[in-house]
């Protein structure tokens, strides 16, 4: 079972020690924002998102598997989440910011995780000439 999300888990924590590493200034979960962010990149007006599989619903994830106990429980739960990141993600779009999204299960191991950050920061290669 998943455990309840809290902020500074480690997955978060991994991918913010990669990002200062790089040279990358942010913030974090920022409460002026629509679900409170848990990176944010002022400068590139970028939002990183870091979901749990299980917590957010990640689509055709193992770790994201309902429980057989209480399945409509979880069901009905998981999708109010994947509701409310849909609204927020739409607001945030609406004024103006690029969302990423991030499953944990792309930061297990650290070829992955390396992957998943190179992709990432691709985007936004002027940042080796500021
Ligand atoms: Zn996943």
């Amino acid at each position: 079972m998943a455990s309840i999300r809290a902020t500074g888990t480690k997955p978060e924590l991994a991918v913010r020690k990669f990002l200062f590493s790089k040279g990358y200034r942010f913030r974090k979960n920022v409460k002026s924002l629509p679900g409170k962010p848990d990176i944010v990149l002022p400068k590139y007006k970028t939002v990183i998102l870091i979901h749990g599989c299980f917590w957010h619903g990640h689509k055709n994830c193992v770790a994201a598997t309902i429980p057989k106990s209480n399945k409509a429980y979880w069901k009905n739960k998981i999708q109010k989440n994947m509701e409310r990141d849909k609204r927020n993600k739409s607001t945030l779009k609406n004024l103006g910011w690029k969302v990423i999204t991030i499953w944990e299960c792309k930061l297990k191991n650290k070829q992955s995780f390396d992957r998943t950050m190179v992709k990432i920061t691709e985007n936004y290669k002027d940042i080796h000439r500021v």
